[in-house]
């Protein structure tokens, strides 16, 4: 009989399932890919076939421009809590992670042995994707973003009150909000929707074709216009929404003297808020926070966690205290650009 768990096999590349050949999140190009989500560091284009939910495939097309599969591969689209069955006897199953649209943790059982990767996720509920599931395994293989206690993410409701009050506070200018392109900007648009603000809210170009995939897919985000098709006094006292990188860029002239805020979990740390210029910080992160990480391996309770990418070092002490055995993977290439 193998030794146990010698079946899945992290790598700097990824986590590797041997049996099946295959390779969860790779960041180089393989035969055989399982995706959990389709931020650009876990979804790479070039893989021959890509097996993931059908939101993130249709992530995938849209930003590697192809019309069917990412780069012309192979996909295979698999639903929430549908069980694919790989080549050597491993079942894939595919479970809400609650991070972005489509979002999924990957649970694998081989030879009576669970393990869940579970990609990236938080547990603080979100208009635009199913909530995070505690899925019981042996092996938990978690993300640590943001692990390090001092980061406690605010409630949402409160960061949204934050940009409203300022909004109507400053009623000729704009409220101007840095937003990546997949998951944040569309999560800010639906939470202030969810606040009562019904206002038209404003998008920079590179925002557009996201917020269609999401209202595809039946997530409400209200009326939408483009900045482009609309002069200065008409966004006076109306949000929004960027990336991040035109934050502070020549586009923003074109926009009725804008405070600038930026969505992000990094905004705890001052220093990042300020090398942005951003005057009105948001905490809004779609990681789990320190709470949220050490809640939820309590919760799936497994034999051991091995930690993807993050802050790990903090994470494995926190194992130690509570008799728990963890092991850091440091994998390359996964940078948390996306929050
Ligand atoms: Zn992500
Ligand atoms: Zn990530």
């Amino acid at each position: 009989m193998a030794a146990p768990f010698s079946w899945i096999v992290p790598d700097p590349h990824g986590v590797y399932v041997k049996p099946a050949d295959c390779w969860i999140d790779p960041s180089k190009a393989v035969a055989k890919a399982l995706v959990t989500h389709g931020h650009a560091d876990h979804a790479r284009g070039g893989h021959g076939k890509t097996v993931a939910t059908p939101e993130t495939l249709a992530i995938m097309a849209l930003r590697y421009r192809t019309g069917e599969g990412p780069d012309g591969g192979a996909t295979r689209p698999v639903e929430y809590g549908e069980t694919v069955r790989l080549d050597g006897g491993v079942d894939a199953t595919y479970i809400p992670a609650g991070h972005v649209l489509g979002s999924a943790q990957i649970l694998l059982e081989h030879a009576g042995e669970r393990v869940v990767i579970t990609g990236d996720y938080k547990r603080r509920a979100d208009p635009t994707c199913p909530p995070f599931e505690v899925t019981p395994c042996d092996i938990f293989i978690t993300e640590a973003t943001f692990g390090l206690p001092l980061f406690t993410h605010p409630p949402i409701e409160e960061e949204m009150a934050k940009l409203l009050d300022r909004l109507a506070a400053y009623p000729d200018r704009c409220v101007l909000v840095g937003a990546y392109a997949l998951g944040k900007a569309q999560r800010v648009i639906a939470e202030l929707r969810a606040a009562g603000h019904t206002q038209p809210i404003y998008l920079h170009g590179a925002m557009e074709r996201m917020c269609r995939l999401y209202e595809d897919f039946g997530v409400d985000l209200g009326e939408l216009r483009l900045v482009s098709d609309h002069t200065k006094d008409d966004m006076r006292g109306h949000v929004v929404v960027c990336p991040p990188s035109a934050l502070n860029d020549r586009w923003s002239r074109r926009l009725p003297d804008p405070i600038t805020a930026m969505a992000s979990g990094w905004m705890r740390v001052r220093q990042r808020a300020r090398q942005r210029n951003v005057e009105l910080p948001l905490v809004i992160s779609d990681h789990a926070d320190w709470g949220e990480l050490t809640r939820t391996i309590q919760e799936v309770d497994p034999q051991e966690t091995w930690i993807t990418h993050g802050r790990e070092e903090a994470l494995l002490r926190w194992h130690q205290l509570h008799q728990r055995r963890a092991r850091a993977l440091a994998m390359v290439g996964y940078e948390d650009e996306d929050d």
